[in-house]
């Protein structure tokens, strides 16, 4: 048992609306969306935030970009554009300390960011 919210989808022990799943990562909807394509892609290993990441975690980091590509291809987000997002620690507004990527799409989006 654990008490990291991401770790317990992982598990399947708090349900979510899954859109890709492997050994490495798993990707559901944010149950907030920010947007009209606002998916959360996740390392099934539990890391703590970016902060907690090292160099044994390279190949990790590079996968879940590539998984944020490739389901925004699948969604059909990669000509209109789409946005990852990656907070890190209290000034960045992360709520969630289990590591996780937003991949935002389907709107304009503003910048600088709020
Ligand atoms: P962050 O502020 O970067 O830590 O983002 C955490 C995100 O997790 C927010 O966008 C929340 O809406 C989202 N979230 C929180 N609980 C859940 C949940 N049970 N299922 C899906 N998304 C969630
Ligand atoms: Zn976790």
């Amino acid at each position: 048992m654990t008490d990291c919210l991401f770790c317990r989808i992982v598990n399947k022990e708090i349900p979510s609306r899954l859109v890709y799943e492997d050994e490495k990562v798993l990707a559901f909807e944010d149950i907030k969306p920010q947007a009209p394509a606002h998916i959360l892609i996740i390392p099934k290993k539990h890391l703590a935030s970016l902060k907690e990441a090292d160099e044994n975690d390279q190949n990790l980091l590079g996968y879940l970009l590539l998984t944020a590509r490739k389901i925004a291809q699948d969604k059909g987000l990669a000509e209109s554009g789409f946005r990852l997002v990656i907070n890190s620690g209290p000034d960045s507004g992360q709520e969630v300390y289990h590591l996780h990527v937003h991949l935002l799409g389907g709107r304009r989006f503003g910048w600088p960011p709020g």
